[in-house]
């Protein structure tokens, strides 16, 4: 018989989940309370930089890594897969990192040895950026990125070519604890039914289950970006000291971003406005000249160590979690989703998924 299942929340973590299912021959339903691959303000998965890397994955554990590592290597492949299935392309571009000083060199060149991530030590001046801070750079030239809006577009395509009922503007209550769940209501009092639900609700997702047994230690944190389009572009990805530039195709450029701890706040403000500018021109000193064309924010869903939960809820039966992915649910989505629909099926998923079980 098909399984049923419905997800709560449409960003990419739900989107991806569902992709999977789907392939498993699944019935799913995504319940989304705006709507899917909408640009609406505070959700994490459109307002990312798409960065397909975790910026200095030395600096977190092997299970952060496991999932980013096996993330990005599935997403060559995969943006291929959806534009020819879709004919929307997400901008999935090897336009590599260069790493400015500050930063421990013989840790990050020994952590790209151990990983095979292939590196060159390089002068930054030689890639055409100002450094302030020195000269000895790092250069990977195997780092891609994604563009968050158009990859979500097609993500949503795809799923609607593969029949995902998306109901969209329709919030989920609070969950009450029970052994297993029949129904779930929604805030209209409608009540949707399953075999299997799973939580993708971002930042919102302990809200949703603080009233189960499930103490999920997630909480929003937003990160704010700009959006210029110099007269000449970066041809690579810079971070320094925190701060990433990343330079689209079409010569638009991000500056970003922050990491604030403001609760449920979406909105932008003046002072990292001013903050994000002040170090975009540091590196790009012709930037002081041009416009910011856009300005926006996204809530993450903000985890102790980056440490995402995948799993099974530890007491309703048919409950599952893939939530709380921090600063790199692009990159992990296409990992943790086979993890937890593995997880849903019985299976040992490929990675061990110990180390990301739920709190209680
Ligand atoms: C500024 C910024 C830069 C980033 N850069 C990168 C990067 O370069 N690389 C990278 O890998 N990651 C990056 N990230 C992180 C990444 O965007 C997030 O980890 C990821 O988007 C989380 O996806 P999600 O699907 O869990 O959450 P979301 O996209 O927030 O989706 C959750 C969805 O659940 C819905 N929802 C919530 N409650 C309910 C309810 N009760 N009923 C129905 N629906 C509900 C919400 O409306 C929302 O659409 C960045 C994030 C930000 C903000």
């Amino acid at each position: 018989m098909t399984k049923k299942v419905v997800i709560v929340g449409g960003g990419i973590v739900g989107c991806m989940t569902a992709m999977e299912l789907v392939q498993r021959g699944c019935s799913v339903t995504i319940v989304e309370r705006n709507q899917i691959a909408s640009q609406t303000s505070g959700e994490s998965s459109w307002a990312g930089g798409g960065i397909i890397f975790p910026l200095l994955p030395w600096l977190y554990s092997e299970h952060v890594n496991a999932l980013t590592s096996s993330g990005a290597n599935i997403y060559r492949e995969l943006s291929q897969r959806l534009q020819s299935e879709t004919g929307v392309d997400s901008d999935f571009d090897q336009s590599g990192f260069l790493l400015l000083p500050n930063f421990d060199a013989e840790v990050a060149q020994a952590w790209c040895a151990r990983n095979q991530l292939p590196m060159q030590a390089v002068k930054a001046s030689a890639f055409g950026v100002q450094s302030l801070s020195g000269e000895d750079a790092l250069w990977l030239p195997t780092v891609c990125q994604i563009r968050p809006p158009y990859f979500m577009q097609a993500m949503r395509k795809w799923l609607e070519k593969n029949n995902v009922t998306m109901l969209e503007h329709t919030e989920l209550m609070p969950l009450k604890q029970t052994p297993t769940l029949t129904g779930w209501q929604t805030v209209n009092g409608e009540t949707l039914t399953a075999d299997q639900f799973v939580v993708t609700s971002g930042a919102w997702s302990f809200e949703l289950l603080k009233e189960t047994s499930a103490k999920l230690n997630v909480k929003p944190m937003r990160g704010q970006i700009l959006l210029y389009k110099p007269l000449k572009n970066l041809d690579q990805m810079v971070y320094r000291e925190g701060f990433y530039m990343i330079p689209r195709r079409d010569g638009y450029l991000l500056a970003g971003s922050t990491l604030e701890d403001v609760g449920f706040e979406a909105a932008v403000t003046q002072a990292v406005r001013d903050e994000l500018s002040a170090k975009a021109e540091a590196i790009m000193p012709e930037l002081k000249n041009q416009p910011i064309i856009k300005h926006w924010s996204g809530l993450r869903p903000g985890t102790p160590e980056n440490l995402p939960i995948i799993s099974a809820h530890p007491s309703i039966e048919n409950l599952y979690l893939n939530t709380g992915h921090f600063r790199y649910g692009l990159t992990m989505a296409p990992a943790s989703a086979q993890m937890v629909v593995a997880l849903m099926f019985g299976e040992t998923p490929p990675i061990d998924s110990m180390p990301y079980a739920c709190p209680v």
